[in-house]
């Protein structure tokens, strides 16, 4: 329990190297300067990855004075769960601590097909999204390759036993806390190890990450060899009302986010497509104007393999929206469907429990609470 200890010892402990934030070649060279054989690194990683173990004693191939060695100038757990919520739809958010105290929350959602995990890549958020919870926190900070890792592995342990297999596969969503392309490298670094065959194997094909539009890393997304899937959070077909819901569009307003999106389309895969999420808000962006400007944006820009996913919006005090009336919706889907484009709707899940898209806000609810240990 290093949370509670006084500042001078957390400083401390955040000098040693996480080292679930390394690359295997990184590891290869942290051992070699302990003095190490290479294939001690491969047992580290193995450990820490494909099976999942966060503590140096259980990884017992490496023998106890290496053991020993290692723990005084590294560390191989660094998160805290703080609380477990369990939604009545089977939904879990997790709410876990840093080392220094910042809030990290990630989300489980069980499906019949394929499980989803959803992750955090900031401790709060810089920007601020009027309709979203989790803007209202502010920016904490940036969360490290090795931070990002733990969150996913804690959420696996927790739902599939330490070690266990996961069933159907799972699939990532950097849909959490933050905006994934403010943390650009801790990100791509955290995704990169994680598709290690030899480690948790979760490849970029499984993996959606959602930008409010940071345009130049859609472009450097784009040029990445092996990425993953693109979401771009859109909510406004209009610059003038995107201003006013999502200010990001004051640094890159939806001339230049569509052009990137053209750019990024471009480099779609076969079969491949990418999305645009708009939370509806009741009375504000859900009009059949609202959509049919949206289809003709979407012309104009010439842009073909996309799919539109439709965000309910999720309430919660003190944010002013309340969602779209259902039939709205329908409507606003007939108008896209008519212009040929896809839509579907996100089923909301956990919002009883703040674990909704949006609704991560570090909340805590005493008379829900599931600790884990
Ligand atoms: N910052 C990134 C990653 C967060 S993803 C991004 O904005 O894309 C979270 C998604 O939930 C975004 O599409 C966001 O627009 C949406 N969202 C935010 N607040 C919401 C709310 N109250 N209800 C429904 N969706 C919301």
């Amino acid at each position: 329990m290093f949370l509670c200890v006084k500042s001078a010892k957390i400083a401390v402990m955040s000098e040693k190297i996480h080292l679930q934030g390394l690359t295997k070649d990184e590891l290869i060279e942290f051992v070699a300067a302990h003095g190490e054989p290479k294939y001690r690194a491969k047992q580290i990683f193995s450990a820490l990855h494909a099976r999942r173990v966060r503590e140096f004693d259980e990884i017992t191939d490496l023998p106890k004075a290496f053991r020993e060695k290692l723990g005084a100038v590294a560390q191989t757990s660094t998160l805290r769960v703080e609380s477990r919520y369990i939604s009545e739809d089977g939904t879990r958010r997790f709410l876990m601590k840093t080392h220094d105290n910042f809030p990290v929350e990630a989300v489980f959602l069980p499906s019949e097909s394929r499980d989803t995990i959803c992750f955090s890549s900031q401790s709060g958020c810089p920007l601020k999204c009027d309709f979203c919870l989790t803007a209202k926190l502010g920016l904490l900070r940036n969360l490290t390759t090795g931070e990002i890792i733990e969150q996913i592995i804690i959420v696996l342990n927790d739902v599939y036993g330490v070690a266990g297999e996961t069933p159907h596969g799972t699939n990532l969503v950097a849909m959490g806390a933050g905006e994934p392309f403010l943390n650009f490298e801790n990100l791509i670094k955290a995704l990169n190890i994680m598709s290690e065959k030899d480690g948790l194997f979760i490849v970029p094909n499984r993996v959606t990450v959602s930008t409010a539009g940071i345009v130049p890393k859609i472009y450097e997304f784009a040029d990445l060899e092996n990425r993953p899937h693109l979401a771009i959070s859109l909510s406004a077909p209009n610059n003038e009302l995107r201003d006013k819901l999502m200010p990001i569009n004051k640094r890159w307003d939806l001339d230049e986010l569509f052009t990137a999106a053209k750019t990024f389309e471009k480099s779609l895969r076969r079969g491949e497509r990418f999305t645009f999420e708009y939370v509806m808000l009741g009375g504000v962006n859900d009009s059949e104007k609202d959509a049919q400007d949206l289809a003709d944006l979407l012309n104009k820009h010439d842009l073909r393999r996309v799919k539109i996913n439709i965000i309910p919006h999720n309430p919660a005090e003190p944010l002013e929206y309340k969602p779209s009336a259902p039939e709205q919706i329908e409507r606003f889907q007939q108008v896209l469907a008519k212009n040929g484009i896809d839509s579907y709707q996100r089923r909301p899940r956990g919002r009883d429990i703040y674990a909704a898209c949006g609704q991560l806000a570090a909340k805590t609810q005493p008379n829900l609470v599931q600790i884990v240990r």
